[in-house]
């Protein structure tokens, strides 16, 4: 049943509404303020008095102005026609406005009703099928958009009549299922689906036991990313959360991507506009916007909608993932989204938890990572969504609460460091603090072992050793001076400058060292670690340094150069012969 009610106070977009009859937590409203529409989401119910978020400003609203309640929740609209689509969080397509801003109380249709899509049926008359089983497919791009029994439907029902093959647009009925009374009712291609509930699709969620690979080193060398898995990118202001992220999405091995750029500025998003439809997919060297969908939303759109928006890029991801096909989902910036948690929360006068931030923040931040992961679906295939998520704490301190509490939620951690950025070492990935919980676990060591390399994780620890020995070799040469150790601890230093040189850093805007493939990976690694097993004895530190410079220049040559090519193997002969001259 539709409720309606009358505008009593307002807060900023905070109104509260006396109302004549039952309304629910998160129920969807419009309030009439002279004609514009403004749409609204129910956050409180007291008696009769409900509060509710609007998603605009609240300019000229007044008391007594009408609202009608919808008796539905915020929702997705799911069907062919996301991919290449930019949304905001409300899902407006801002593909047909001028700007990224629509006009007040304007609200567009998600998905095109007229386009006609190539369906072809999966399932029969007489079939038995269930919420999420697939009765059909369409072409979308080129990925196979699979057509479901809509996750809302409750029990057993059966295919009575499915249309041929053929084009039809996203409103004609392409099934018509019966219930278990008896019931027949029609499917279209399109479903909605409230978006800040998850889609539980599937059979079971294992835990995850591939690698999703990203192309990056410092993180599929170090600290591989599990395809289902979760992690999170903290870093100060200007340290490469966007251009790492934006690495990730354009080489990620994944069919579907999501992106979610949450209240970050508005020229960034514009970027994102202007950037993506460029960009090239290194996997199938079409558009790579023909299998992205763009949600986003500016520090200056209405908070509501902000908060909204990751909702809205994760309940479509859940849906790709329902079709069995691997989605990447990034979040830039999640610590815009806390804020909007945080806006709203101190608008209703809850009791803060720290930093103002609301006392739930840790369980809205876990539960919303956990509805990321690798899910067997009822027919047997899987799915996934891998989750990476940004995060900005102010002033780069890593003890803030939303950092904190993503720690907790996500199993990946990538901490960007100021010094690193200042010196120019991209990706500015602490090698030391960052780590992926995924390389302890037993099904990945074997996957990897598997994969890459028997031994793989215990190549990796290794390197991390490395790395950490030089670290401390360099504070004692930066106390004692270049005379006052040992030449081993000049050795060390500079054997972790290779590995830091090779491995972590990476040329995000060099077209061949932007994406470096597993088995090159693989490759480069050995290489490296080849001439870190070895003890050189040099004569005093100003050879051990020339062996190195010249190594790593050559190493370098080898990043820049095409896999195998005739200029790579040229280096790799060159750097043959230094290290057989030794010094
Ligand atoms: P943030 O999102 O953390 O504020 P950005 O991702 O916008 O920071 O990065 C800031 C600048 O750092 C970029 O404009 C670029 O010049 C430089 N940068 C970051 N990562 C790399 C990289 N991998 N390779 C080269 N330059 C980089
Ligand atoms: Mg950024």
């Amino acid at each position: 049943m539709k409720s309606t009610g009358k505008v009593t106070g307002i807060v900023s977009n905070l109104v509260t509404v006396l109302t004549d009859g039952p309304v629910s937590q998160n129920e969807i409203c419009y309030i009439d303020c002279g004609g514009t529409r403004l749409m609204a989401e129910v956050i409180k119910v007291n008696g009769r008095n409900a509060a509710v978020q609007v998603f605009e400003s609240t300019r000229g609203l007044k008391n007594g102005d009408p609202v009608e309640f919808e008796d539905r929740m915020l929702e997705v609209t799911l069907g062919p026609g996301l991919l290449s689509s930019c949304y905001d969080g409300l899902q407006n397509d801002l593909t047909t406005m001028t700007g990224v801003f629509l006009k007040r109380g304007e609200y567009t249709e998600p998905l095109d009703r007229s386009k006609l899509w190539d369906f072809t049926p999966i399932a029969g008359p007489g079939d038995k099928v269930v919420a999420a089983d697939w009765l059909g497919e369409v072409k979308e791009g080129w990925l196979p958009h699979k057509i479901m029994v809509p996750f809302s439907f409750k029990g057993e029902y059966t295919v009575k009549s499915i249309v041929p093959a053929g084009q039809y647009n996203i409103d004609r009925t392409i099934a018509v299922l019966t219930d278990e009374s008896g019931e027949d009712v029609d499917v279209t291609m399109t479903q909605k689906w409230p978006v800040k509930v998850a889609i539980k699709a599937y059979r079971e969620k294992p835990r995850p036991s591939r690698i999703m690979e990203t192309g990056v080193r410092v993180i599929d060398t170090l600290n591989p990313i599990a395809e289902g898995g979760t992690g999170f990118i903290p870093g100060p202001f200007g340290c490469g959360k966007t251009v790492l992220q934006h690495a990730i999405a354009k080489q990620g091995d994944a069919e579907v991507i999501v992106m979610a750029a949450c209240g970050e500025r508005a020229n960034e998003v514009v970027e994102i506009f202007t950037e993506f439809p460029e960009l090239i997919d290194p996997h199938t060297g079409r558009h790579l916007m023909e299998r992205t969908t763009i949600i986003c939303n500016t520090s200056n759109m209405p908070v509501a909608a902000r908060e909204a928006s990751v909702y809205t890029a994760m309940t479509i991801c859940e849906y790709y993932r329902a079709m069995g096909l691997k989605v990447l989902l990034l979040a830039d910036s999640t610590s815009r989204w806390a804020q909007a948690l945080r806006e709203m929360s101190n608008r209703m006068e809850e009791l803060p938890g720290a930093d103002a931030f609301p006392v739930d923040l840790s369980a809205i931040i876990s539960n919303f990572y956990a509805r990321a992961g690798m899910v067997v679906l009822n027919n047997g295939k899987t799915g996934s969504v891998t989750f990476i998520g940004t995060v900005s704490p102010a002033g780069g301190n890593l003890k803030e609460p939303v950092t904190e509490s993503t720690k907790k939620a996500a199993r990946c951690f990538y901490a960007l460091e100021q010094n690193r950025a200042d010196k120019k070492r991209y990706p500015a990935v602490n090698p030391i603090d960052s780590y992926s919980k995924y390389l302890e676990y037993p099904e990945i060591d074997e996957y990897l072992s598997e994969k890459v390399a028997p031994g793989w994780v215990g190549m990796v620890e290794k390197t991390k050793n490395i790395i950490r020995k030089g670290r401390e070799a360099q504070e004692q040469i930066n106390i004692l001076g270049d005379d006052g150790v040992p030449m081993t601890y000049h050795e060390q230093f500079w054997k972790s400058e290779l590995v830091d040189f090779i491995i972590l850093q990476q040329d995000a805007f060099d077209p061949v060292d932007s994406v470096t493939p597993m088995d090159r990976q693989e490759y480069m690694l050995r290489l490296v670690l080849g001439i870190c097993d070895r003890n050189f004895d040099f004569d005093d530190f100003e050879q051990c340094r020339k062996f190195f410079n010249e190594a790593i220049n050559l190493l370098r040559q080898m990043n820049y150069s095409e896999f195998r090519s005739a200029d790579f193997n040229s280096y790799q002969e060159q750097l043959n012969n230094l290290i057989s001259n030794g010094k």
